[in-house]
């Protein structure tokens, strides 16, 4: 075994990898980028080098740098994590010849797949089955329009040197195809300086099944499949092991045909087969077809992991430190059901769009694994892919799987940035998806309703308004009761881009009424707070903004009744104090260009200081009181010049 390896990648998998040496004995060494000097891969490693600019060119994907900080720190091995340097033959045979051990498969097994119709003609003459189409070299327009003609429509046209579902399009008839052909060749031109295509049966309703497989370049097994088929536009979202319905004769098909394809390229390491699977005629052992191998560890391996007890990084080392493959086929345990969800910072409203922000604050429930690169405090950079964590679940069955990890979304708490925990909770709950009901087409079909945001609950919304008296400035307010009183309080919250205006009655030491949506909420403190009757969610208040978490979790703005008292004021030339108070700081002096929401002068009030900004864009006029004032309440502060000054 080696005494230290070398870890080529950031995130959760740099993390995994780490976790894996660390219970070995194996000493690790991180590379980080100008982003990643303070990131958890760094902090968890032995040592750590930096290796360039925050650009993955110009650090993770720099492999003569990473294979310098190898040889520098005394590394005997480079793990390349998935993406970055992983598949790249190039870097295998750099390392090699650098005199190091590579924790993968050989450049040739790489090459051999790294090409859609190369690999095709391959596994077909191993007997694995292929998707029905045109594959060859003659990339004349008429030839490959007789080759659809052949194939019968739908068909579809990949870029041999495809990824990401780029250079894709579906063709339903003979007369778009001239078209849609030049689309795809330009599109795989310029994603990949190569614009061969290969034809394909397009199958309806796809499943996308994959086999995990591990060789140790003489022998290879499987350790059975994962279903993928819960994608975004050919992203995958949720993935799962066992696939729902999978019958003992398709999966010894199936783990036969991918063990075929490692042996016939000599494979070495962890690996997966991909197969497209029609799922309109249920799963049988003459209905699946090769799509292509990816020659490296999967982002979704726990998955296998959890179903089969087995350390998939644990095994990569062995095998790259020359040992034979540890487990005989009979003996690779399969034990219930997993799943895993990718947790992003994304907006889904807009489109999923990839969002950043610093996590300020991140929890996760101990009913499930967590497979994360970051902590909480930590920046999701926009230099890289936006994953925030992994969640995986395992259970007896499916079902029970399932309300786990549908569980353990609702128990993940981000606070800092947009994320898809609300979309991942659905899907976890959706009705089809729980029936075993899966295809690629799944999400694109059910979008809107995976994606409403339902509007909040009388519940949720008395219980952000009750927090928020807590945090805004009029605390003294709550003081000042005698008996308790009811004494009402206006409380306005910001909720995805609206106002809400609560008002809220402590009645008790334990007890509040707050009138919100049109109802009255009564809120209890018994061993916990309820609002009539509906338990508090677990909460995080911070920056003036309270987030309550789970499935109907909602983040409320508390707005501050003094930004809003100089909102009001908007239509005229003096600003007020909106309280009485202390005037601690003018920032402003007359002549001065002011824009809408500059903060124009502080406040001191209720032992708290307050920005009053400017309603909108102004010139200041006149300053009407100096620093250090003490002031009424609607003292006018500041004059601004009127619009026909
Ligand atoms: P890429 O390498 O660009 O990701 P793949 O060949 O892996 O392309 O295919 C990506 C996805 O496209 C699959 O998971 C599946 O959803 C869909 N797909 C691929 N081939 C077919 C096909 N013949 N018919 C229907 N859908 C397909």
């Amino acid at each position: 075994m080696f005494d230290r390896i070398l870890i080529a990648n950031r995130g959760e998998i740099a993390c995994r990898v780490i976790d894996t040496a660390k219970a070995r004995g194996v000493s690790t060494v991180a590379v980080y980028s100008d982003a990643d000097r303070t990131a958890r891969h760094v902090a968890m490693a032995d040592l750590a080098v930096h290796i360039g600019g925050a650009a993955p060119a110009d650090s993770y994907l720099n492999g003569d740098r990473v294979i310098a900080a190898a040889l520098e720190t005394g590394a005997q091995a480079i793990h390349p994590g998935y993406g970055f340097l992983s598949e790249n033959p190039e870097f295998v045979e750099a390392v090699e010849a650098a005199g190091l051990v590579f924790i993968g498969p050989s450049a040739g097994a790489i090459r051999a797949m790294g090409l859609k119709d190369a690999a095709k003609a391959l596994m077909q003459d191993a007997g694995v089955p292929v998707v029905p189409g045109y594959h060859g070299d003659t990339q004349d327009p008429d030839h490959l329009s007789g080759a659809a003609d052949g194939i019968g429509y739908p068909v579809l046209i990949k870029a041999v040197a495809g990824g990401g579902g780029k250079g894709m399009r579906r063709v339903d008839d003979a007369a778009d195809f001239a078209d849609q052909l030049a689309a795809a060749q330009r599109e795989a031109q310029s994603a990949f300086g190569n614009p061969a295509v290969l034809i394909e049966k397009y199958i309806e309703q796809p499943r996308h099944i994959e086999v995990q497989v591990f060789g140790d370049g003489t022998d290879a097994i499987h350790l059975y499949e994962r279903d993928c088929s819960l994608q975004r536009r050919h992203q995958k979202v949720i993935e799962e092991a066992p696939a729902p319905g999978m019958t003992a004769e398709m999966r010894a098909a199936m783990g036969d045909a991918a063990v075929r394809a490692a042996k016939a390229i000599g494979y070495a390491g962890a690996g997966t087969v991909e197969f497209i699977v029609d799922g309109a005629n249920g799963l049988r052992p003459d209905g699946f077809w090769f799509m292509e191998m990816n020659t490296r560890l999967q982002v979704e391996h726990p998955v296998t992991e959890a179903v089969t007890g087995l350390d998939l990084v644990a095994w990569q080392l062995r095998v790259a430190a020359g040992e034979p493959l540890p487990m005989h086929q009979q003996d690779v345990p399969l034990t219930g059901h997993a799943f895993e969800a990718r947790l992003y910072a994304e907006d889904v409203p807009a489109g999923f769009l990839p969002a950043t922000g610093t996590l300020s604050h991140l929890s996760f429930p101990a009913t499930a694994r967590i497979d994360s690169g970051v902590r909480a405090g930590d920046a999701i950079s926009p230099f890289y892919d936006p994953m925030i964590a992994k969640v995986v679940t395992h259970g007896p069955t499916r079902a029970v799987a399932l309300k786990k990890l549908a569980a353990a979304l609702d128990a993940t708490e981000v606070v800092g940035c947009v994320t898809n925990l609300s979309f991942l909770g659905a899907l976890a709950r959706h009705a089809g998806f729980t029936r075993g009901e899966v295809d690629t087409g799944l999400i694109a079909r059910d979008l809107d309703a995976l994606t409403a945001v339902p509007p909040p609950s009388p519940a949720r919304l008395a219980q952000a308004a009750l927090a928020a008296t807590d945090t805004d400035t009029n605390t003294d307010a709550l003081t000042g009761f005698t008996l308790w009183a009811p004494l009402w309080r206006t409380i306005t919250l910001e909720i995805d881009g609206q106002e809400i205006t609560a008002r809220v009655a402590r009645t008790g030491p334990d007890t509040a009424e707050i009138e919100v949506a049109g109802t009255t909420v009564t809120a209890r403190n018994v061993a916990g707070w309820t609002f009539d009757g509906t338990p508090a969610a677990a909460s995080h208040t911070e920056g003036g903004t309270v987030t309550l978490f789970g499935p109907d979790g909602v983040s409320a703005r508390v707005l501050d009744p003094l930004d809003r008292a100089a909102a009001d004021a908007s239509g005229s030339d003096i600003i007020e104090a909106p309280m009485p108070g202390m005037l601690a700081r003018m920032l402003v002096a007359a002549g001065d260009s002011v824009s809408a929401g500059q903060k124009l002068a502080v406040l001191e009030a209720m032992k708290m200081e307050h920005a009053l900004t400017a309603p909108r864009d102004a010139v200041v006029a006149e300053v009407l009181v100096p620093e250090g004032t003490q002031i009424e309440a609607h003292a006018p502060l500041i004059r601004f010049a009127g619009d026909d000054a």
